[in-house]
């Protein structure tokens, strides 16, 4: 189910990002999105491991997208597990910081690749429905298996 965008900046917009970024760092993750702390709102939250620190974009799209780029993605939703995925190479992102102002990433490597797992996450796709069919079939494989307990 895709996450409703957020139509005013309040102080509950803000708690939210402020408690994404701890559970970010917690976990520890370089990006999540509201979704996967149960709230289904447009905001994500990423740290690409450069000397900006954590951001944020809410209501974020996807504006520009080019090139193919191959990466062991794992998801904190799933956690412990990574997967070759393709994705573009460089993205541009659009959305508002928390002062409601519009805001742009270019993200290429790491940054491009979070920016878009995490918008990803705002749509409701998650990192299994990226993989090519054969990987896909594995990975719910060991994934259901993992849930009824029979490999640790
Ligand atoms: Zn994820």
């Amino acid at each position: 189910m895709p996450a409703s965008p957020v139509k005013e900046i309040d102080t509950g917009v803000r708690k939210l990002v402020t408690d994404m970024i701890e559970t970010m760092y917690a976990a520890p993750g370089v990006g999540l999105a509201a979704p996967q702390i149960g709230v289904s709102r447009a905001v994500i939250v990423f740290d690409a491991q450069d000397e900006k620190g954590a951001r944020v974009l809410i209501n974020p799209e996807l504006v520009e997208s080019d090139g193919d780029y191959e990466y062991e993605e794992g998801c904190l939703s799933v956690p412990g597990h990574y997967w070759p995925i393709t994705r573009p190479g460089y993205v541009r992102a659009r959305g508002l910081n928390v002062e409601g102002e519009t805001v742009e990433y270019f993200g290429e490597g790491l940054l491009g690749r979070v920016l878009q797992h995490e918008i990803d996450h705002l749509r409701g796709i998650l990192l299994i429905e990226r993989l090519e069919k054969k990987v896909r079939k594995q990975a719910l494989k060991t994934l259901r298996e993992e849930a009824l307990g029979l490999e640790a």
